[in-house]
């Protein structure tokens, strides 16, 4: 089954239906973009002479047309190969020729780093150019008949380790996942608006399915990205807006929505993942916005899905575990088995920390041309996530971090989201990251990073509450003041650039 069946449905289903909107304006109903999607497929097919299988790139920042590229790749039973627009022309000169991808789909502001990269001229499609629209409103073609093991997704992961590998999500694995939004995240109705504020290269734009398979609206902000000020005007304009957003995201948005004196109208779903939650930021956030949340753990390796803490359990304030609760990723998924297990693969008891391990129909075939890289992380038919996490008595998983961000100091493991949950708890701090610097006697010591609201905090007092908290041997050793922690295109805060600052 090829992925896009879901928009060949919805155009038959509901021709009439608004589909996609540039900020509050709408551009095409599903009628449209069928026809728009089948006829971009055919001109990828018959003037790029696309086959299937073959990869085609997608280099651009979040726009309306990015959504119309990803489907005609999929249409025309291509591979998408999503590339993060903040990436350099020579890194994406490497993601072209380690995927072998000839043809990308730029755009306009990324022509010129798309041909440096090494792109053919005429292999070269500029979104939303006058050539694209001809295209757009040529003849159509039929969809392309995929079997449920052919690769439709080629993500390749942001590298933090290494060369970055290229991930293959096969028809199924996407379906899956389609699915798998439905039993543990949220439900979609047709006047629904997915509002793609976070990277669609990324899983945002995963997040696209499911609202086709419903025929709700997508919302592609005119910014092109995260504002908060521009999604607060949104959500009245065009209301039902459901998002993902880095947890990071979720800080901003809550923050802008309570010095403006606004709350959660006009939001229907948050859902949030991709790097940890602090609780005190999550407390908030329901404080300002009400029950709109939903967590999701995932990985490339595993898109969107690996657990889920619903809504309820976040709404169960009265549940004697609600605080643990809140602070771990929720269940598994329906759709996959999650275990914790020693570096000999055997499951640990209830409690003890392990690496997170993952098997179900979301989990991807293997890394592009990567043999070995395959076998090492689906070593035994489970993915190595490389987290490191518990699992409670009713299922429910904690992480810590990732193997390599935990410090060892004088022999004891610290994990570094222990420290910065506490050091969020003084008002005067609002964004943290602790990470290990070498350390002669110690092997690392503790430095925490922080971004101050208002006046930086005295060192002393800082340490009064961390001793007031948690063990003396994890109080940071140094606390270092930023305007802004370094964060990739995602909203991840960047580790190894802090690391790399005191290395
Ligand atoms: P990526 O493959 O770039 O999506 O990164 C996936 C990694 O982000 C995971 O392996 C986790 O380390 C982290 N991550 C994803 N979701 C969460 C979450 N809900 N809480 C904490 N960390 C997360």
């Amino acid at each position: 089954m090829n992925i896009a069946s879901l928009l060949e449905r919805a155009a038959k289903l509901y021709p009439e239906r608004p589909a996609l909107l540039h900020g509050a304006r709408v551009r095409h109903t599903y009628g449209e973009l069928g026809a728009r999607v089948a006829a971009l497929a055919a001109h990828l097919r018959d003037a790029c002479a696309v086959a299937p299988g073959e990869r085609v790139a997608i280099y651009s920042a979040n726009a309306p047309a990015y959504l119309e590229a990803q489907q005609a790749i999929h249409w025309c039973g291509a591979v998408t190969v999503p590339v993060n627009y903040k990436l350099h022309a020579k890194e994406l000169a490497y993601v072209l020729q380690d995927s072998g991808a000839r043809v990308v789909l730029a755009s306009p502001e990324l022509r010129e780093a798309a041909l440096e990269a090494g792109t053919a001229p005429d292999c070269l499609r500029v979104l939303a150019s006058p050539e694209w629209e001809r295209a757009a409103s040529g003849a159509a073609m039929a969809l392309h008949d995929s079997a449920p093991e052919d690769v439709a997704w080629l993500f390749y992961t942001s590298g933090t380790t290494g060369r970055p590998k290229g991930v293959m999500l096969t028809q199924r694995n996407l379906l899956a996942m389609t699915m798998a939004y439905f039993t543990d995240v949220d439900d979609v109705a047709a006047n629904d608006a997915m509002v793609y504020a976070a990277p669609m290269s990324h899983g945002a734009g995963l997040y696209n399915y499911a609202h086709i398979l419903r025929g709700a609206r997508h919302v592609v902000p005119e910014s092109g990205g995260f504002d908060p000020a521009e999604l607060a005007s949104l959500a009245k304009e065009v209301g039902h807006l459901s998002m993902f957003a880095a947890p990071t995201m979720v800080h901003r948005l809550v923050a802008h929505l309570k010095q403006t004196g606004q709350g959660g109208e006009g939001f229907k779903t948050i859902v949030y993942g991709g790097g940890p939650m602090y609780v005190e930021d999550l407390r908030q956030a329901l404080a300002v916005m009400g029950q709109k949340f939903v967590q999701i753990y995932g990985q490339g390796e595993s898109p969107m899905t690996i657990t889920a803490l619903s809504r309820e359990h976040l709404a169960a304030t009265n549940h004697p575990r609600w605080a643990e609760r809140i602070a771990s990723v929720g269940v598994a998924h329906a759709c996959v088995q999650v275990r914790v297990a020693n570096s000999e693969d055997r499951d640990l008891p209830t409690g003890e920390l392990g690496e997170v391990l993952v098997r179900g129909e979301t989990v991807m075939a293997g890394y592009w041309n990567n043999p070995g890289a395959t076998k090492q992380t689906l070593r035994g038919g489970w993915l190595h996530t490389g987290d490191i996490g518990s699992l409670d008595a009713q299922g429910f998983l904690t992480l810590r971090d990732r193997s390599k961000d935990m410090i060892i100091s004088g022999g004891s493991n610290i994990y570094p989201r222990e420290v910065e949950e506490i050091l969020l708890l003084h008002p005067r701090v609002s964004e943290v990251a602790v990470v290990g610097e070498r350390d002669a006697d110690w092997g690392e010591i503790v430095v925490a990073f922080l971004v101050a609201d208002g006046e930086p905090v005295p060192d002393a007092e800082l340490d009064a509450l961390c001793l007031a908290h948690i063990a003396r041997f994890k109080r940071p050793k140094h606390y270092r003041w930023l305007p802004a922690l370094p964060k990739n295109a995602y909203g991840k805060v960047l580790k190894t650039e802090l690391r790399a600052r005191i290395g």
